[in-house]
């Protein structure tokens, strides 16, 4: 049976996983394994994709892509897997390269410890990086927010801590940017000690990426976050214990009150000096017929002795026969590169043939197998309390008949909350530009300085920093929707409708996010897995009318149409939607005709998002926002006012009206060379000109308009 007949509320256990290559990959790493049971939970108002819950936590999974997954009622199930798999050991090591590779660093005393943070999307790591730092990172409940590596440095018991906060991921597989770039980043960095943000509440899956941190034998100290969500639960961890076994320090953290940091630095410098008794390194075993290949393959690759030190000779040996692009890539340069290939290749296909599956799958069913053992002995599960009410939540957001009108119910709420809220601080900055214009006017003598200071600077810059407010209360409600967990919601709503377009539901948030500003929106996009999606989306993000664009369309609207602007105004958005959605379908029609990779996104439980979060979101964008008024568009008003009011005749006479005075300024030379060009649009000069001076921020049109025809006869 395929788990997409599974009806909703049904549950069974998976058997085997069709498909190759990143879609394989991708589904194991997120839990789909032989052997485990999964319940399909609820599906989407338009019936796909489909909730599916598996150890413990929610996903989202297209119909398409689960009918790839071969399932059995857990009647039939057992007997077809047999009896469950023993506990598997792993053992200290004592003597491999591994041990020696990272030999303890104490013989010049360093101060300074580079400390990495990785873990899953969600795992709180930019609260970590925030609580530890001091810093204003962004933090949201939903994976698109960390797409880049950023740094924040503190002093702690006399060490100076450069911490660097990376883009979340499940694996350290080579199919998505995350995971390429994080694992160079360890490759190049070499970080002294890796803090591993895990989710206390869930971690089964969350230590999968330990499992990788141990192959790669990183010093690691793992950061149970979220253990109040843990203890609510009722469930019980040993964590000692377990780090114990991982042989990598646990310190159970709350990252969002503070709790147990210190605790975690002191297990990291602990770690980084080597003398936390709980740092040991083991081998996970990958079961006799792996083991003995990739112990004939490390032996081979030790003869030379061009291969980097970076990585253990195991860690190598593994990818290479897992067939990871990235590593062949790495380790191209090796005099020994194509015997090694080879081989490695000659013994994947023996041990797939031997055991049926190919070996990505059985190093994850061993990852999973030692994960298991691990939990077995050291945690006993609470009541999924969080999930329960998730879901709850879910029924209704997600439901069939009411799952868009409340989508939309939020757009409608977010967009009329910017505009006509808005509408009333915009009023006050606007008034207070207009005095301070007429007071500059009144104070000063006529001529040059008084027309810079009142109709470039104050009329320019007031006529953009007016939009302030809208920003303010739009950047309010994307924080809100990311850090409760609603915009993972609006994916999964939204991916049929974004299929039909040629994309992912994942593409929806960096476009909804387009409506903001289509900088961050593009930077965005980068969690989007597939690369023919990705790059569709970020083509199609400038149509989406970001807020620098409202100024213009409100001036333009209410200028030209004022008894039907709000019209105009949403025609003007649905246009630009309507172009984004043609375009799409264009490119994946010509250009990107296949898409490889499956829509799995993480369904986060709900969170209630935190006031200090949200305030500090909402200052980021703010401060952004002033810091631009005050350098490019300030530096443009006053090039803009300076191009427009020279050359200019020593003493006007009478003759020589502003309007006249306009016709030969620098400004209307440059707009009358172009208009030419623009005429087919209609345009005439002035318009010319201020579409020229829109390229730097498009902001710029308001603030260029306002210099041009301001003291114009035909002002109104
Ligand atoms: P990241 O994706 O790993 O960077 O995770 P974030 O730092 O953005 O956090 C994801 C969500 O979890 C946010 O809503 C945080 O407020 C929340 N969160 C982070 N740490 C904790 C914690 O220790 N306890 C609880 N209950 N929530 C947390
Ligand atoms: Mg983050």
């Amino acid at each position: 049976m395929k788990l997409s007949e599974l009806k909703n509320g049904e549950s069974a256990v998976i058997i085997d996983i069709a498909g190759h290559g990143g879609f394989r990959k991708r589904i194991m790493e997120m839990g789909f394994v032989r052997g485990k049971l999964v319940v399909s939970v609820q599906s989407s108002p338009m019936n796909d994709p489909v909730k599916y819950s598996i150890m413990g936590y929610d996903v989202s999974l297209r119909r398409s892509e689960a009918a790839m997954i071969d399932v059995l009622y857990e009647h039939e199930a057992n007997a077809a897997l047999g009896p469950a798999k023993a506990f598997v050991s792993h053992e200290s090591c004592e003597s491999c390269e591994g041990c020696d590779l990272r030999p303890q660093r104490q013989v010049v005393r360093k101060t300074e410890i580079n400390v990495a943070l990785v873990g899953n999307p969600n795992s709180g790591k930019t609260s970590l990086f925030n609580a530890l730092s001091g810093s204003s990172e962004h933090v949201g409940n939903y994976s698109g927010v960390t797409v880049d590596a950023k740094t924040g440095h503190f002093n702690y018991r006399g060490y100076r801590f450069n911490l660097t906060d990376l883009p979340g991921t499940y694996s350290l597989s080579a199919y998505s940017p995350e995971e390429v770039y994080i694992r160079q980043h360890l490759f190049e960095q070499m970080p002294d000690v890796i803090i591993n943000a895990v989710v206390a509440s869930n971690l089964e899956r969350n230590l999968y990426l330990t499992t990788e941190l141990i192959d790669l034998n990183q010093r690691t100290v793992v950061a149970l976050n979220m253990y109040d969500e843990l203890e609510a639960s009722g469930a019980k961890l040993d964590h000692e214990q377990l780090g114990a076994m991982l042989g990598i320090p646990m310190v159970p953290t709350v990252a969002r009150s503070g709790k147990g940091l210190n605790a975690l630095l002191d297990a990291v410098i602990e770690t980084f000096e080597g003398r936390h008794n709980a740092v040991r390194h083991i081998h996970i075993s990958y079961g006799e017929s792996l083991e003995r290949e990739i112990a004939a393959l490390s032996a081979h690759m030790r003869d030379s002795d061009d291969v980097p030190l970076q990585f253990p000779v195991r860690y190598w040996a593994m990818k290479l026969l897992e067939g990871d692009a990235q590593i062949a890539k790495q380790l191209g340069q090796c005099q020994h590169f194509a015997q090694w290939q080879e081989a490695a290749a000659r013994a994947a296909r023996s041990l797939t043939k031997e055991q049926n599956k190919d070996v990505e799958m059985t190093i994850s069913d061993y990852k999973y197998g030692f994960i298991n053992g691990a939990l077995q002995e050291t945690f006993v599960e609470g009541k999924q309390e969080a999930n329960r009410q998730s879901r709850r939540i879910d029924r209704l957001v997600a439901n069939k008949w009411l799952g868009f009108p409340i989508f939309i119910a939020l757009m409608w709420l977010m967009f009329t909350a910017t505009f006509t809220l808005g509408a009333y601080p915009q009023d006050w900055i606007d008034g207070l530009f207009g005095w301070l214009g007429q007071v500059v006017e009144g104070l000063l003598p006529d001529g040059a300085v008084k027309d810079l200071l009142a109709n470039g600077i104050i009329g320019g810059v007031g006529a953009v920093a007016v939009f302030l407010p809208q920003i303010l209360i739009l950047y309010l409600f994307i924080s809100l929707m990311e850090d409760s967990g609603y915009m993972a919601r609006a994916a999964f709503i939204m991916d049929k409708l974004m299929h039909r377009m040629g994309l992912h539901g994942k593409s929806f948030i960096p476009l909804l996010m387009g409506f903001g500003c289509n900088v961050p929106a593009i930077m965005a996009t980068r969690t989007i897995e597939s690369h023919s999606s990705r790059l569709i989306t970020i083509l199609v993000t400038p149509f989406m009318s970001c807020s620098a664009r409202l100024p213009v369309f409100i001036l333009l609207a209410g200028t030209f149409f004022p008894n039907h602007a709000a019209t105009v105004l949403i025609g003007l958005y649905l246009t630009g939607g309507l172009v984004a959605v043609l375009t799409a379908r264009l490119l994946r029609a010509t250009h990107f005709k296949n898409d490889e990779t499956p829509f799995v996104m993480e369904l986060p439980p709900y969170r209630w998002p935190t006031l200090r979060a949200t305030l500090r979101h909402m200052w980021d964008k703010c401060a952004q926002y002033l810091k631009k008024i005050g350098s490019v568009i300030l530096v443009a008003t006053v090039v803009i006012w300076f191009l427009s009011y020279f050359p200019r005749p020593e003493a006007p006479t009478a003759g020589n009206s502003e309007q006249a005075l306009y016709e030969q300024s620098y400004m209307a030379r440059i707009g009358k060379f172009v208009e030419p060009a623009l005429r087919p649009m209609g345009f005439g000069w002035r318009a010319s000109v201020a579409l020229l001076a829109s390229i730097p921020a498009k902001e710029l049109v308001v603030s260029t308009m306002g210099v041009l025809y301001s003291g114009d006869a035909d002002d109104e």
